[in-house]
């Protein structure tokens, strides 16, 4: 057993040398889920969807969270069976109140450590992005934004999505590792070789899906609750 002095060179550290592509979801994982900005998010769609598609705001809720689950996002459910323009809807639900989040000066000096390049890799808009980038302080740590646009508005966790992300960027996906909070979105990162980190903020969200419970989180190479503190521990 180790003694409680041990220093700290001792302790294994999470070995993070192999890494030269660092691709970081935005939401609930770039800030804490419990400011709950993706509440004001989730909120707006039903919003929307009962407006546009005159329904219940209780249909709407089950609609989208039904084309979430099946599609990735509800976005993507709403375009192919509804025909949703997109960037109306992408205006309206990124519409929101970012005072609830500010600079956190761990993770900004966490994330200028890591050699490479630094990508966003996110369902949402760029727009949305750099608004909550800029308020983070965080705008220019970051090399490139990947948006639902730039996926093709396929989003996480289809395939297809990595795939672009990976062609796109011009990197070697077992070079990279992928920092998210909805465990489902990192199985695809997980089979082209990536490493996985998982910010588990013990939410619904960050745990729905139905693959979930089968694959027993064996595509999950390191679960974490502090994004900044790891980032600062690990080997790089
Ligand atoms: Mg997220």
């Amino acid at each position: 057993m180790l003694p409680l002095d041990t220093p700290d060179s001792d302790v294994p550290k999470p070995d993070f040398r192999h890494v030269h592509t660092w691709l970081f979801d935005l939401d609930n994982t770039l800030y804490p889920a419990d400011s709950n900005l993706f509440a004001q998010i989730d909120e707006r769609m039903t919003d929307y969807i009962t407006r546009h598609l005159a329904m219940s705001a209780e249909e709407a809720w089950r609609l989208q969270h039904s084309y979430y689950r099946e599609y990735g996002s509800t976005l993507s459910g709403l375009i192919r069976l509804n025909g949703v323009d997109p960037e109306a809807f992408l205006a309206y639900v990124h519409d929101i109140d970012l005072s609830a989040i500010t600079p956190d000066e761990t993770l900004i000096t966490a994330i200028d450590r890591l050699p490479g390049r630094r990508f966003v890799f996110t369902n949402g808009c760029r727009h949305h992005a750099k608004r909550v980038l800029d308020r983070l302080g965080l705008a220019e740590a970051v090399d490139k934004i990947w948006d639902i646009r730039a996926l093709g508005f396929t989003p996480k966790p289809q395939t297809e999505a990595y795939h672009r992300v990976v062609t796109a960027g011009d990197f070697d996906p077992k070079g990279a590792a992928m920092f998210e909070d909805m465990a489902r979105n990192l199985m695809p990162a997980y089979a082209m070789g990536m490493t996985t980190v998982w910010i588990n903020n013990g939410s619904q969200w960050s745990q729905q899906g139905p693959e979930y419970p089968l694959i027993a989180r064996r595509h999950i190479h390191h679960e974490i609750d502090d994004l900044a503190e790891f980032l600062h521990a690990i080997r790089i």
